[in-house]
């Protein structure tokens, strides 16, 4: 099995780190091969713009979704992107590992998703949910908060995490046709003391040891909602 860790944090020291490290030995032990791109330690530029391409599709007027589909049908995407999308067609399982920032994703990473999951690799007009083209990929997101577990819940102050993450799992994952596998939380990190931590990192160790017996999130299907095109037909004027 290739793993794909998408790392976002700017701290090498961070908890985040730690988690990072226990994914790759834990994986390693099993026998899995393990690449990690650390968001932050690369440089990564998270800004969608012209210099994602290399071709030009149209110099009037920039539609991303089509320079993007120009750009892969002609070898156009600057190898920033080029690299990261060969990654993650290359992972069965893709690990998405942060900070809960702003109730959502640190910004880098939310670019990363903007840049890599390019329009027609990562989907198509019709390729998505079930029929997506990452179908037979599972995902799962490793998430941190600063809140406690109790002020995350259907009733509580944050909401429930799953809803917070819908965006990521179902927008994103699920939408792209990956198995989206439950999340792995770590709630309250910078006020629980060291020994509660650590208890955090065993779990997260014994959690990857178990993922085939994980039952998957539910996601929408694509044939419950006949008659509707997801993406509309082409724009206009292009
Ligand atoms: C911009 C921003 C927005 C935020 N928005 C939210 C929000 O919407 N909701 C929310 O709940 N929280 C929010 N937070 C809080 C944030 O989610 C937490 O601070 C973060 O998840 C903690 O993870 P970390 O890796 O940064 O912890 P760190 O601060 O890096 O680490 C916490 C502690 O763990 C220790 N540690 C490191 N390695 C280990 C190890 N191997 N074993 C044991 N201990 C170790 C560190 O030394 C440190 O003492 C926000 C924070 C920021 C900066």
């Amino acid at each position: 099995m290739n793993t794909l860790i998408v790392y976002a944090h700017p701290e090498p020291r961070s908890f985040n780190a730690a988690l990072r490290e226990v994914a790759v030995d834990t994986l390693h032990g099993m026998g899995h091969a393990v690449v990690v791109s650390d968001l932050y330690a690369m440089g990564f530029a998270p800004v969608v713009g012209r210099a994602d391409f290399l071709t030009q599709h149209n110099p009037e007027r920039f539609n991303v979704s089509l320079e993007q589909r120009h750009a892969v049908a002609h070898g156009g995407l600057a190898p920033d992107i080029a690299r990261e999308l060969a990654r993650l067609q290359a992972a069965d399982l893709v690990i998405l590992q942060f900070p809960l920032w702003w109730f959502g994703l640190p910004a880098i990473l939310k670019g990363w998703i903007d840049r890599v999951f390019v329009s027609g690799v990562s989907y198509g007009r019709s390729t998505v949910f079930e029929n997506g083209k990452f179908r037979g990929k599972r995902a799962m997101v490793c998430v941190t908060t600063g809140g406690p577990a109790q002020s995350f819940g259907p009733d509580a102050l944050n909401g429930d995490i799953l809803d917070l993450l819908m965006p990521l799992h179902r927008g994103v994952l699920g939408f792209t046709g990956m198995t989206v596998l439950p999340p792995f939380t770590c709630f309250h990190v910078p006020y629980e003391g060291d020994a509660a931590r650590r208890q955090m990192l065993q779990a997260y160790r014994s959690r990857l040891g178990e993922l085939d017996r994980l039952t998957p999130l539910p996601m929408p299907r694509t044939d419950q909602y006949p008659g509707l095109l997801v993406h509309g037909q082409r724009p206009c004027a292009q």
